[in-house]
């Protein structure tokens, strides 16, 4: 049986297409200086092959000119243009991708940094312009032509003049409608910040004749409007660039920038990964706990772009919600991309980059803790909760990852100090690490049982945040070393004969011991001797795996 080929109503596609697969509509300008970049990349990989081909970095640029009267918006390019069999393929052909096609040929070479892939970003223009026009004159080619299409009803292409060898593509862009803005495309503010939000590290230049006012020649109050060419993204992003180079204040700047907090951050890590996966990466450790930090609101993630190109504002599958508090991006070439280029295909290099990612972060930690305690401490006190509940949440799977990064008051000196503190200066004859929690240290200081502890010189860490004793019961032990709370029933340090003694005195007050029982009702479950107090007359104490404080917080807990 022959064969038939499927067909496909294109104009129906087209709209379907158009509509379905971007979540924002500004994504079309990022697409189209994509196309732009490519096409002039596409001459520079040209270059490196051939002798006649001079690769004049002045040369080469983005422009966009905006016509407000007759509301179109163009995007013109120095790149490699196309001939009218490439705008018949390339613009007729819906998922067929000139720039897919150059990869493949041009593998040899390192053609990493083309950006095009689908054939279907060019059509993205169409979610804000009605009717669009491409004049390009390809390398090579004395001839231009022109493309148009007003959508769905398809295209018409024709010769016409150009100068220069590139595109030219005009947008005429829609009426706004009672919910939807289209005249702020034709806004140099707003164009501005979407080369600025998605654009930025383009390596070309993408210019923009910008409006400004200067005060008059020889005029104190008088000012006059002028244009002037600018240059609108950064070109080099600052995490190419070689360490060596930066200042912190660099750094810190870029974190201003990219407004990822209003504070300084503690501290940052560059990272250029080159092994198994290649990326870069910058990120930051804040100081201060962002406003909805500890709130549902809050959302972690990282920015993610690929080849420069910004694909994601908050990736959060690239960090674990213990370290959600870092802020930074990552750039990587090695990402598959779904078709709109906003989600990614498989997330096996992700995760590799995750994890990579989650191994600096520890170790960066780690090293404040350790060469710059000061901070690090600064630092604990926006976070350490969110370590903690990081112990907490996993059922201690990241226990290994965050014991040691986790900080406690200590009865000595009420400094705060690690596990690993702790346990190298335990005395020899102690067995247990001793904690007791509850509202504030000054309050743990008079608890009753505490004394018999510190009586024995034996340091007490003292759990004021209601998740500690959670995380502490999640560790379990640390260096062999178990926790034990001071109120609980055996703290491994009374004598046998003291348990003797007291149960002698148990039997001798039983009926005093009795009527207190029954005089607190079902508050206490009984009442008995101890040898364990000392200056205080009596303590509460618990038997159980739910300490007194425990069973606090489990209480104010919204069941
Ligand atoms: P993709 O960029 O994923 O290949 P597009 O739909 O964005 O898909 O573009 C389709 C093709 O049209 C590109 O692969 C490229 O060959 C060609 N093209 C688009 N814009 C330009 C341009 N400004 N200059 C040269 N070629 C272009
Ligand atoms: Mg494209």
């Amino acid at each position: 049986m022959a064969k038939k080929e499927f067909r496909a109503e294109s104009k129906r596609l087209l709209e379907m297409m158009i509509n379905s697969i971007y979540t924002q509509k500004e994504i079309f300008l990022r697409e189209l200086i994509s196309n732009s970049s490519d096409a002039i990349d596409k001459i520079y990989y040209k270059a490196l092959t051939d002798d006649n081909l001079v690769f004049n970095k002045d040369d080469y640029y983005i422009k966009l000119a905006v016509d407000k009267e007759n509301r179109t918006l163009t995007i013109s390019d120095t790149g490699i243009g196309m001939t009218k069999e490439e705008l018949e393929n390339n613009l007729g052909i819906i998922a067929n991708s000139g720039s897919f096609a150059f990869k493949n040929e041009n593998e040899s070479k390192d053609g990493h940094n083309i950006i095009g892939q689908f054939g279907v970003g060019f059509y993205s223009a169409f979610m804000v312009a009605d009717d669009v026009t491409v004049i390009s004159r390809a390398l090579g080619s004395s001839e231009a032509y022109q493309w148009h299409s007003a959508g769905a009803d398809g295209y018409t292409i024709e010769a016409c003049e150009k100068d220069n060898v590139g595109t030219e593509i005009t947008l005429k862009i829609k009426q706004n409608t009672e919910d939807e803005n289209y005249e702020e495309y034709l806004e140099e503010y707003r164009l501005r910040s979407i080369i600025k939000k998605y654009s930025d590290f383009i390596r070309y230049p993408i210019k923009m004749d910008i409006q400004s006012s200067r005060p008059k020649e020889g005029s104190e109050d008088e000012f006059e409007n002028f244009v002037e060419e600018q240059t609108v993204n950064s070109m080099v992003p600052i995490w190419r660039k070689n360490k060596s180079e930066l200042t912190d204040e660099d750094y810190e700047n870029f974190y201003m920038e990219k407004r990822y907090g209003f504070d300084k951050p503690i501290s940052h890590i560059h990272i250029k990964a080159d092994g198994a996966i290649v990326y870069n990466a910058i990120l930051f450790i804040p100081e201060k706990t962002p406003f909805d930090y500890y709130t549902k609101e809050y959302e972690k993630g990282l920015e993610l772009y690929s080849n420069g190109v910004l694909i994601m504002d908050k990736c959060s599958d690239l960090l674990p919600d213990y370290f959600s508090f870092v802020k930074g991006m990552v750039d990587s070439e090695d990402l598959s991309l779904n078709i709109s280029r906003e989600m990614l295909q498989h997330d096996r290099q992700l995760k590799m980059i995750a994890k990579n990612i989650q191994s600096k972060i520890k170790s960066q930690l780690q090293t404040l803790l350790k060469d710059d305690r000061d901070k690090y401490e600064k630092f604990y006190e926006s976070f350490g909760r969110q370590l903690k509940f990081g112990v907490y949440n996993d059922y201690g799977m990241n226990k290994e990852v965050l014991q040691d990064l986790l900080l406690f008051t200590s009865s000595q000196e009420k400094k705060l100090v690690t596990l690993d503190e702790y346990v190298s200066r335990m005395p020899e004859d102690q067995k247990y690490i001793y904690y007791a929690a509850g509202e504030s240290v000054e309050r743990l200081e008079k608890l009753p049982q505490t004394e018999m502890v510190a009586d024995k010189g034996y340091e007490i860490l003292y759990l004021t945040d209601d998740i500690d004793e959670f995380a502490i019961k999640v560790i379990m032990n640390y260096k062999e070393k178990e926790f034990k709370s001071v109120s609980s029933g055996d703290l491994g340090i009374e004598a046998d004969a003291n348990d003797e003694a007291a149960k002698a005195d148990e039997s001798e007050n039983k009926d005093l011991f009795e009527y207190m029982s029954s005089f607190l009702g079902g508050k206490v479950k009984k009442v008995k001797a101890s040898k364990r107090l000392k200056s205080h007359p009596v303590c509460l104490s618990s038997e159980g795996e739910v300490s007194i404080e425990m069973e606090k917080v489990l209480n104010a807990m919204p069941s």
